[in-house]
């Protein structure tokens, strides 16, 4: 063999291992993005006889120090609210339902009743009724639908009064599409907006063994 072919032949060998390796690559951090959750925004709001509930409180909010850079989720972790905003929802997973949302809250609303350990039992009667809008549309049980992005669903007890109805739809603050757009910094940002953190940090913590104790 002449001095040029075997230049040729290493040649050849060389970029051989360096395109399997990026192949390799490419398939490593491939598998690993097809992983990172979604992350949108719904509103919504919960009227009690003429009053919107306050939700508000920390109790009921995901703490931002919370939301941690695993892949173990948690119910609380899929469908949450933040920084005391009562009017938008974070959802952070697939196939979440707005009951998967109200139960994170503990509340728990069935078609004709309410209930939770502040507001006690509330039930239809002859006067007053569960009523749900999605979207501006009055709706039959809507708890069991998947929450879309940019959705807005008020749950309503009280009289029948369509105009009451429909002036307390109209109080929501529908900022899930800002929300959506824009960076949403107090939320679980690592975990959602910046999948590349997700990725490297998964990435450093394959090659450890910490998270093996089962
Ligand atoms: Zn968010
Ligand atoms: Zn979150």
């Amino acid at each position: 063999m002449t001095k040029k072919k075997i230049v040729h032949y290493l040649i050849i060998w060389a970029v051989s291992i360096i395109g399997a390796f990026l192949l390799f690559w490419i398939w490593y951090v491939y598998s690993w993005i097809k992983y990172i959750p979604p992350h949108y925004h719904a509103n919504f709001a919960l009227y009690v006889n003429g009053l919107k509930v306050d939700l508000s409180a920390d109790k009921y909010m995901e703490d931002v120090a919370g939301c941690s850079l695993t892949w173990k989720v948690y119910p609380a972790s899929r469908v949450h609210m933040h920084n005391n905003d009562d009017d938008s929802i974070h959802i952070h997973a697939a196939w979440v339902s707005w009951e998967h949302f109200f139960n994170n809250i503990a509340y728990n609303i069935g078609p004709d009743f309410i209930y939770s350990k502040e507001s006690g039992l509330i039930e239809n009667n002859t006067n007053n009724s569960l009523q749900f809008v999605l979207n501006g549309k009055k709706v039959d049980f809507p708890l069991y639908n998947l929450i879309n992005s940019e959705d807005t669903l008020l749950v309503y007890y009280w009289n029948k009064n369509d105009e009451n109805l429909l002036e307390a739809f109209g109080t929501i603050n529908q900022d899930a599409s800002e929300y959506n757009s824009k960076y949403d910094p107090g939320s679980c940002g690592g975990t959602n907006e910046n999948g590349i953190v997700v990725l490297v940090h998964n990435l450093f913590e394959s090659f450890t063994w910490t998270d093996h104790q089962h």
